[in-house]
């Protein structure tokens, strides 16, 4: 509607301009008529008449020509070639009357109106004032040569096509035609509309002339005067279209008034009336197709959608499920790769990882069952091994323990762990402190042979070997010990020891009677004396009795030997120990030739010991070289100091070890004699380690052999003086 009006207005404003450039040309041609009519006529109007004014106006191509004159006060019609025009009043005529003033006082006429030229003004299209049935252009000549304007004009038999052209009616039938809906169009003069005199069809007989007619331009049928002014007012107030739904006629109609603004002339109002049935019908019409299209976009929508996120989705779908199944382990099959986009990409990447993760949870799985089957053959070592195997924790609790442990210990694995059994008795407690923190710092120590409690509270003796655990900043963790029960093997060793004192005793025994059998000649042949002389000779009871001592001597030392002694250890001079055995051996080297040589230093060489085991020790070394020496020679001991050592070395010049035999010194039973044991030197070696000593044997086969043992010194003094010692030095003096 608004576009329809807006169409109409711009017509009617080129046809404003059309019309100006037309009405200028008829100005400039009714001036030259004018002109031409000043040389026809007669300056003074009184000499002219109405005929000649007719017969001018047919020659001059016009239709009429009229001559306005001045009066007192009003410029009237004089004469005409139109009787109708003559003595018509032109003072109640506005802009008109102002003009001929003008030009009648010789000035350029100054109204907006029509065209004003050189001594010439023509007045706009207008309505003949005569005859409304007309349309006229007049023109108004005036040059101060005369007493009267001469007035041209021609009428609208001349102008009525060019009026018609530009006339909107036409752009009001063509919209009408587009538009069934368009009932009518009016442009509407707002100044004039619904003034009294009005008509309801919009004629006013009062307001005829072209600018101030109500209805400019079409028709005025469907009007309701007193809504349409108030919709028309309301419309210019707002600058904007005013709509009305309404009835005319019993039809219902929308009225738009749209007002139409002209930069160079007054506002007016275009109505436009439409049927509303039509537009309903259209809008209808429209509605249905908008819906329609709206259904049909909707399911292509749904469809797109549908097939989009299939496309889109599915993938991710697939790669959610893969991950899912990853998660729970499942890596087989692999996610199809169907697109090179960045889904597709990471489908690949998870196929990639996937795979990935397969080769590394097999690899695991592989070494954890390895793992497993180490741990396994670990625990049945651990298990089977006869060593009693036990774990403590920094704070002395123990973490973890072996059958063994049960069967040595007495403790089952649940008690040792919940309640610590009490293993280390508190004689022995500071060795095995001093050890743990030695382990702790870093060193590695030999197996000790100590002694442990049981559980029912008695001694077993064992050999504890143990080690520290550390994590991997080197801090201790933990410490295993390897407990092995030594009862069966100490008891072993002191059987072996025993069996071979006895062979030794047995050996023994032939020197004893030997040694025995002197003194006791002795004493025969000074009882034997005595007794033919019947007299006591002071000096040979003496020698008896020194000589039966001597037997004593013998006799106690054999059985010392001979009798099972109880482990006792005391500090003793080593130097009366050695001399000792030398007179307990004295006799039966003699037997052989052979000479001992002693070279003891003039200090105490004191050891912590237990005097019967090393006096068996000195005993087998001694008697080895005795051996080793059947062609006699001698038997040198030496006595050093070395540190905090006591060193006693044997050297004799038998035939001496071949290079081969001398790493299986010591070896139970090996022996290249034929009476021999091959226990002797065993069973030294056994006694000098339960002394924290060590004995070793050096020898060149052929030029004899050189036995060393070393002791560590006792660093206390000697108690004071008491039993034993006073029987040492017994000895020493005796021998
Ligand atoms: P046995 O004396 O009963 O043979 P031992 O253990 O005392 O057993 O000695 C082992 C062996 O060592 C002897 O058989 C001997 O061959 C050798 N042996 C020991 N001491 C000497 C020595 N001083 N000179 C040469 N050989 C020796
Ligand atoms: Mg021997």
């Amino acid at each position: 509607m608004k576009i329809t009006a807006k169409q109409v207005a711009v017509s009617v404003e080129q046809s404003g301009y059309s019309s100006n450039y037309v009405q200028d040309k008829i100005a400039q041609n009714l001036r030259l008529t004018a002109i031409l009519a000043s040389y026809e006529l007669d300056p003074d109007i009184r000499n002219i008449n109405n005929e000649q004014l007719k017969a001018l106006s047919t020659k001059l191509g016009v239709s009429n020509i009229s001559l306005l004159v001045k009066t007192a006060d009003d410029i009237i019609v004089a004469r005409s070639s139109d009787p109708s025009e003559i003595g018509l009043s032109t003072r109640g005529m506005g802009f008109w009357y102002v003009a001929f003033l003008e030009l009648f006082a010789g000035q350029q006429v100054s109204v907006d109106q029509g065209q004003s030229l050189q001594h010439f003004w023509s007045g706009p299209f207008e309505y003949s004032t005569s005859n409304p049935e007309y349309i006229d252009k007049w023109g108004y000549y005036y040059d101060g040569t005369r007493n009267y304007i001469i007035d041209p004009f021609v009428r609208s038999t001349a102008v009525s096509d060019y009026v018609k052209i530009m006339s909107p009616d036409e752009i009001i039938r063509e919209s009408k035609a587009v538009n069934p809906g368009i009932l009518e169009i009016t442009g509407i003069n707002p100044k004039t509309f619904g003034a009294t005199s009005m008509l309801p069809d919009g004629v006013d007989p009062k307001n005829t002339k072209l600018r101030n007619r109500p209805i400019q331009y079409g028709t005025y049928t469907y009007g309701n005067v007193a809504e349409d002014k108030a919709a028309i007012r309301e419309a210019l107030n707002k600058g904007e279209p005013v709509t009305l739904d309404t009835k005319v006629m019993g039809k219902r109609v929308l009225k738009s008034f749209i007002p139409i603004e002209r930069p160079e002339a007054a506002d007016y109002v275009i109505s436009v009336v439409m049927d509303y049935q039509a537009i309903s019908s259209v809008i209808r019409e429209q509605l249905f197709n908008n819906i329609t299209t709206s259904v049909l976009l909707l399911i292509i929508f749904l469809l797109a959608s549908y097939v989009l996120a299939g496309v889109v989705t599915r993938p991710i779908q697939d790669i959610l499920a893969k991950v899912n199944d990853v998660a729970k382990g499942k890596f087989e099959p692999p996610l199809t790769v169907s697109s090179r986009d960045e889904l597709g990409q990471l489908a690949q990447r998870i196929n990639a990882m996937t795979s990935h993760l397969l080769q590394h949870t097999n690899r695991l799985g592989q070494t954890l069952e390895e793992n497993r089957a180490v741990k396994e053959h670990l625990e049945s070592v651990i298990n089977g091994t006869s060593d009693a195997i036990h774990t403590v924790d920094m704070e002395g609790r123990i973490i973890s323990t072996n059958r063994a442990f049960e069967d040595l210990y007495g403790w089952g694995a649940e008690d040792a762990l919940v309640k610590p059994p009490y293993l280390v008795p508190a004689t022995v407690q500071q060795q095995e402190s001093i050890r743990l923190q030695q382990l702790k710092d870093g060193a590695s120590l030999p197996p000790v042979e100590t002694v442990r409690l049981k559980r029912d509270g008695s001694l077993v003796e064992v050999s504890v070997s143990s080690s520290v655990i550390r994590d991997e900043e080197g801090q201790p963790q933990s410490v295993v010990h390897v407990s092995r029960d030594m009862t069966e093997r100490n008891r072993i060793e002191e059987l072996l020891r025993r069996s071979e004192k006895l062979t030794t005793v047995g050996q023994l025994a032939a020197g004893v009677a030997h040694e025995i059998r002197n003194p006791l000649t002795t004493l025969r042949g000074f009882l034997q004396l005595q007794q033919e002389k019947k007299v006591l000779v002071p000096l040979h009871i003496d020698l008896m009795l020194s000589e039966l001592d001597r037997i004593n001597m013998i006799v106690s030392e054999f059985l010392i030997l001979a009798k099972p002694q109880a482990v006792h250890f005391q500090q003793r001079d080593l130097r009366h120990i050695v001399g000792d055995v030398i007179s307990l051996l004295d006799s039966q080297a003699h037997l052989f030739g052979i000479e001992f040589t002693t070279h003891f230093l003039g200090v105490p060489a004191m050891v912590h010991c237990e005097e019967n085991q090393l006096k068996q020790v000195f005993i087998n070394v001694i008697k080895n070289a005795i051996e080793a020496m059947p062609d006699g020679g001698t038997i040198t001991l030496e006595h050093h100091q070395q540190d905090d050592s006591v060193v006693i070395v044997i050297t004799d010049e038998g035939g001496g070890v071949p290079e081969e035999m001398l790493p299986k010194l010591g070896e139970p039973f090996f022996t290249n004699k034929e009476s021999g044991t091959g226990l002797g030197l065993m069973v030294s070696q056994r006694i000098i380690q339960a002394h924290k000593g060590s004995l070793e044997i050096r020898s060149e086969y052929g030029r004899g052999a050189q036995v060393i043992i070393k002791l560590p010194e006792a660093k206390e003094p000697a108690p004071p003086a008491g039993m034993n010692i006073e029987r040492s030095e017994d000895e020493h003096e005796n021998q």
